[in-house]
């Protein structure tokens, strides 16, 4: 598709006037309404709020010229994946696992290859497959290229280990002690827990990160406890396989 009609398209999905639209980008009438003959293209600025805007990276709004990657852990990008700057706008440089909210998810290069290592597995690598091919793509990626710069010095894992240590210091009973945190998006870990009166409730935002893992029970098969937390808190539940019957055990503000 080209810009021309991507735009169009955005445009009356979202129910907006060419008026409306001009005015929330800053533009006239007729610069919208020549972008939609075909006649021109929005200039980059312009691009970037229109991005913003309809929640769409500016290579799709520029009819997808190259496929998109993260470049941080080599995952092929679409819009819903795609990471954010702490603005809300996106950032066509990552995922939303590797960065989240403005911040980098991952400092050191083998905390991503273990956890992308069990997902590649399912798609049917070994596991010491799915290693390698890590290690030799990573270091070609431009996040890991440009990680002396990109790096937060460490802030952000040394948040973590506060965060963990936190964790630990709660003693959930049967709960094995966490060791590690990684980036989780929302909407794969709200889970609906029942209050005593029978309704349920969700706790958590699906497009905002959180850190969390998964710990499961070593005496107790297929039984998990899911922690879920960020600056503001800690959140710890229990559930079964696939994350069936899923109980809250405690909703702690930081
Ligand atoms: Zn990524």
């Amino acid at each position: 598709m080209e810009t021309k009609q991507i735009l169009y398209e955005l445009r009356t999905k979202n129910g907006l006037s060419q008026d409306e639209l001009a005015e929330k980008v800053f533009v006239t009438r007729q610069a919208v309404s020549r972008w939609e003959n075909g006649e021109t293209v929005p200039a980059t600025e312009t691009l970037k709020l229109l991005s913003k805007l309809f929640n769409v990276s500016i290579n799709t709004l520029l009819g997808s010229p190259h496929p998109l990657y993260c470049q941080c852990c080599g995952m092929p990008l679409d819009d819903s994946i795609i990471g954010k700057n702490d603005d809300g706008s996106l950032n066509e440089e990552y995922c939303k696992w590797c960065y989240a909210d403005g911040t980098y998810t991952y400092d050191n290069m083998d905390d991503l290859i273990d956890v992308c290592v069990p997902h590649m597995a399912k798609e049917g690598f070994s596991e010491e497959e799915a290693r390698a091919y890590m290690k030799e793509k990573l270091p070609h990626l431009n996040y890991w290229k440009r990680h002396d710069e990109l790096s937060d010095q460490g802030k952000f894992d040394a948040f973590k280990k506060t965060l963990i240590e936190e964790i630990n210091g709660l003693h959930i009973e049967g709960m094995p002690p966490v060791t590690k945190l990684s980036a989780l998006v929302g909407s794969y870990v709200n889970l609906e827990y029942p209050l005593p009166n029978g309704a349920k409730v969700k706790f958590l935002n699906d497009e905002t990160a959180y850190l969390g893992t998964q710990l499961e029970s070593e005496t107790d098969t297929g039984f998990c406890y899911g922690v879920v937390a960020n600056v503001d808190f800690i959140l710890i539940c229990t559930y079964g396989k696939g994350g069936s019957d899923p109980k809250l055990v405690m909703y702690k503000k930081r």
